[in-house]
């Protein structure tokens, strides 16, 4: 028997629901703030992902779908959705239309990660990238965006959770500091934090093992190293913030694990897991455009993966609406009334009427209890006597109530 691949998964009809009304919140608030569709491919040249996303990070170190195609091109398949719009946005010339550009995108993500509750090899993200300025209103309306989105949802108990890790002037003073805070602890460290110490000093803050995380709570903070100008941009964030009535807490642990990010850091966290189970992050990347080839061009943006809203929603029992289906069953007995059967199926559903018509020769009582499992509100019933009176039976199935009607009233009552 095969199976789907390891940290990957089948969304079942029955999960079906859940993803039409988190695709339909997407639209609507994309369609509140201003936000556009982008859909990039599914896969891009590796370097797109290791040069943005960074080499020392484990998404390019240890985590990408990366081979070569027959072609002989180096191919990665989509580990992250930001640095694919930033590559659509320069090909396409965006920079020429009025700044900021504002687009989304729901797209598959593919991450060799250890496969658990809530992460995954593929998973879906929602996402959204605001290109082409620098003020912090727009990281603010962005931080808007993403709490506004979970409300809509209906999900409650969640926590915002803020950081500024400052830019490549003030950064490189930051991270002396941090070295040589931590080279007092290098014994205490887990060993990834020990290659962290070496390779990126900044995720050594957000490792998860409560012993580092123990001695990340005591580290330097990065908002107290910021250089005036990302110390002003982070003052007026938060005072947008608190005008937007945002409940922020500012977290100097949280740096998130992409290289490309500066200044203004934020994940939204059901309040009850934390960090493990992030719903959603973002953060401004001022550089990556221009280290993609770019002009000088700040941006920022989020993501939000679909899974763990899902999670979420099941979890706080928030009901999603029911997928439409077909309400009607038409049951049948005999060759006539099988011929009656496909052509009113055909003439209902062209008249934009649902309807699941009995497949196969089972006995009538048989066909009955199916249209009961479906759920359907009535069965029609056709047999030998009714085609020769031009009548059909029509059955509610909530009150067992049968009458006869003239075909021709059939469509009418039902609509
Ligand atoms: P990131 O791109 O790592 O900032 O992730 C953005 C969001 O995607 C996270 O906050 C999660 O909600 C979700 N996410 C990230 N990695 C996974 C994964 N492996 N499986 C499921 N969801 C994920």
């Amino acid at each position: 028997m095969y199976r789907v691949p390891r940290g990957t998964s089948d969304i079942l009809p029955k999960e079906q629901a859940y993803w039409r009304y988190i695709e339909q919140e997407v639209a609507n608030i994309c369609q509140l703030y201003g936000y556009e569709r982008l859909d990039a491919p599914a896969f891009e040249d590796t370097q797109l992902f290791s040069r943005s996303v960074g080499e020392g990070t484990d998404i390019v170190e240890k985590q990408m779908y990366t081979f070569q195609d027959r072609g002989g091109n180096q191919i990665t398949l989509r580990p992250e959705g930001t640095a694919p719009i930033c590559r659509a946005y320069l090909e396409h010339g965006l920079h020429s239309l009025p700044q900021p550009v504002k687009l989304y995108y729901i797209t598959s993500i593919f991450r060799y990660e250890r496969p658990q509750s809530g992460r995954y090899r593929q998973h879906y993200q929602f996402g959204y990238e605001a290109i082409g300025d620098d003020d912090p209103a727009l990281d603010a309306e962005v931080i808007d965006t993403a709490w506004q989105f979970f409300l809509a949802l209906g999900l409650h108990l969640l926590s915002l959770q803020l950081n500024s890790i400052g830019c490549k002037k003030c950064r490189p003073g930051y991270l002396t500091v941090l070295k040589d805070y931590y080279a007092n602890y290098t014994r205490d460290l887990c060993s990834d934090c020990k290659t962290r110490l070496k390779r990126n000093p900044l995720r050594l803050l957000d490792c998860k093992k409560p012993l580092c995380q123990q001695i990340a709570n005591s580290a330097p903070r990065s908002i107290d190293y910021l250089c005036q100008q990302c110390d002003t941009h982070f003052n007026k964030l938060k005072r947008y913030l608190e005008l937007l009535e945002l409940p922020f807490i500012v977290n100097h642990c949280l740096v998130r694990g992409l290289d490309y990010y500066t200044r203004t850091v934020f994940e939204i966290q059901p309040e009850a897991e934390g960090a493990q189970s992030t719903l959603g992050g973002g953060g401004r990347y001022d550089d990556l455009i221009e280290e993609l080839g770019g002009k000088p061009t700040p941006a920022i943006g989020f993501a939000s993966g679909i899974e763990r809203i899902i999670l979420n929603l099941k979890r706080q029992n928030i009901p999603v609406p029911a997928l439409p289906r077909p309400r009607v069953f038409i049951a049948n007995v005999g060759d006539e009334a099988k011929d009656e059967t496909v052509k009113l199926a055909s003439t209902l559903r062209k008249n934009g009427i649902g309807v699941i018509e009995a497949i196969g020769s089972k006995s009538l009582k048989a066909q009955l209890r199916q249209a009961n499992t479906l759920g359907v509100h009535h069965t029609v019933i056709i047999g030998d006597e009714e085609i020769k009176a031009g009548t059909v039976i029509l059955r509610d199935m909530t009150t067992a109530q049968q009458k006869t009607i003239l075909i021709n009233q059939l469509q009418g009552l039902l609509k």
